[in-house]
């Protein structure tokens, strides 16, 4: 390593005093370490914080009296055992998410009601009756509950459950448009949030798009003048995170369904957000105008898709309803078998359909925060602001704010309520929103104008005292 200063002495040069790799991997202070996280990736931690040293030297922050001081004090032991503790908190952890996105797919989507989570978390430990008829000891379809669940929560004929909506989406152009052309219009050949982008699935299930109409208008005609004899597939995608306004036309999924039916070609929906209305719950109006299952079922349609963690506010996978005959088609395709469900989400849907089914609507998580009003937010912040401004050096004020739906549902809805503005001595935005992170439990806030933004909608029960933990362990003074 090159030194930037030449110190005559040698005896000043700041580099000497840095520990070697191989000593500090010989020391048997480390040894359990190694053990636990493997000597491969430890020895690149080691480097990694001496080049974290060796800047600090480079750049004049450090001579050598100083390296030596911080060796003293245990400096390199502490930033190791750091290092060590950050990979010790990577992976699926949980997270406070103050975002103001509910429906936030970098933080694991919907969170479930207690009741299916615990279903879920039963389906994991244990074994289940998953593919097998109690009664006969047969074999039978593991998603076959769940999919009569869902046909009584949209009026369909028939359902089946796949690993997420892409994978729906996929399954789809195997099962009816391999081989074959599917009709999308030009409007609709969008990318949906990290590369699902509908004209490369099409071409990844070796289906060929033809795309008719232009960006903002199609028409049904231009679906009719499209159609040869090995189209395969109808497809209406719902642009999800993009809305064309202005002049604008698409063709009504009702048309769509009608030419399919004239001419023999199944016609399939993708709705992505998959909105439910459900008896005795609050009708989801307030998050936007996102079609109803329900009603692009009654389009006749002969499948729509949907995910299970979007707006239904389960875990997460793909749900497709429609015509018995289509859905029996699906289940046919080789594909199915690649992209079905697996026990713990089915078991977390089953039980999220049926708590919708029992009008228990109004307990699911995502749909009380999407449904929470303005003032209950206010209230919210009023909580948490008593709680953090006992710590010193931290700063809240309540300001008027809006919330997100997230995932593409309802890209253009602001949901209206008040959020948190925290400041912290000694913190600029940026690094305080970072440091949250960090923090145990992590939290995930946003920043904005340059300040850190607290939104409490997404505040779980319980989760109050980790904000606060979080804060005081970087609080002035921490
Ligand atoms: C979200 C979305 C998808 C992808 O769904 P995942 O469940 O995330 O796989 C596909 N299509 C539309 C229209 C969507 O909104």
């Amino acid at each position: 390593m090159a030194s930037q200063q030449r110190p005559a002495d040698p005896g000043d040069n700041p580099y000497r005093f840095l520990p070697k790799v191989d000593q500090v991997l010989l020391d048997p202070a480390w040894s359990q370490a190694q053990e636990r996280f493997g000597s491969e990736p430890f020895a690149g931690w080691v480097r990694e914080t001496l080049d974290a040293w060796r800047a600090r030297i480079a750049d004049g922050t450090w001579d050598a009296a100083a390296v030596r001081a911080a060796l003293e004090n245990g400096g390199f032991t502490q930033d190791l055992r750091a290092r060590l503790a950050r990979e010790q908190r990577r992976g699926v952890r949980p997270a406070i998410n103050l975002s103001g996105v509910v429906l936030n797919t970098g933080l694991g989507r919907a969170p479930v009601h207690a009741e299916a989570a615990e279903r879920m978390a039963q389906a994991a430990g244990g074994y289940s009756i998953l593919e097998v008829d109690r009664d006969s000891g047969q074999r039978n379809q593991r998603d076959q509950r769940l999919g009569e669940l869902l046909a009584r929560l949209t009026g369909a004929e028939a359902g089946i459950a796949v690993n997420n909506n892409a994978a729906a989406v996929l399954l789809l152009m195997h099962a009816f448009s391999k081989g074959r052309e599917a009709i999308v219009s030009r409007g609709e050949l969008v990318e949906i949030g990290g590369s699902f982008r509908v004209p490369e699935v099409l071409e990844s299930a070796g289906a060929r798009l033809v795309a008719v109409g232009a960006t903002n208008r199609t028409r049904i005609a231009d679906y009719q003048r499209a159609i040869v004899n090995t189209t395969g597939l109808l497809l209406k995608v719902h642009t999800s995170n993009y809305r064309l306004v202005g002049f604008t036309e698409e063709v009504p999924a009702r048309e769509m369904a009608e030419l399919g039916r004239t001419r023999g070609i199944p016609t399939a929906w993708d709705l992505g957000s998959g909105r439910i209305e459900a008896p005795g719950a609050q009708a989801l109006d307030r998050v936007g105008d996102e079609t109803v299952v329900r009603d692009a079922v009654a389009s006749g349609v002969d499948v729509v898709t949907f995910s299970g963690d979007k707006l239904l506010g389960g875990p997460q996978a793909g749900l497709i309803v429609g015509k018995r005959e289509a859905v029996a088609t699906l289940r046919r395709c080789p594909m199915y078998r690649a992209l079905r469900l697996d026990k713990v989400a089915l078991a977390g849907l089953e039980a999220t359909c049926e708590l919708l089914l029992a009008g228990r609507g109004d307990e699911l998580p995502t749909r009380q925060m999407l449904l929470m009003e303005a003032e209950a937010t206010g209230e919210r912040c009023q909580a948490v602001q008593a709680a953090l401004q006992t710590i010193p050096g931290v700063h809240v004020t309540i300001v008027p704010s809006s919330s997100q739906p997230g995932s593409g549902s309802a890209p253009t809805v602001e949901l209206p309520g008040f959020a948190l503005q925290l400041r912290v001595d000694g913190w600029k935005a940026q690094e305080l929103a970072q440091a949250l992170r960090r923090a145990d439990p992590a939290v995930f806030s946003r920043v904005q104008e340059n300040v850190v933004w607290l939104d409490p909608r997404t505040l779980m029960p319980g989760e109050l005292e980790g904000l606060c933990q979080a804060v005081r362990s970087i609080a002035p003074g921490a």
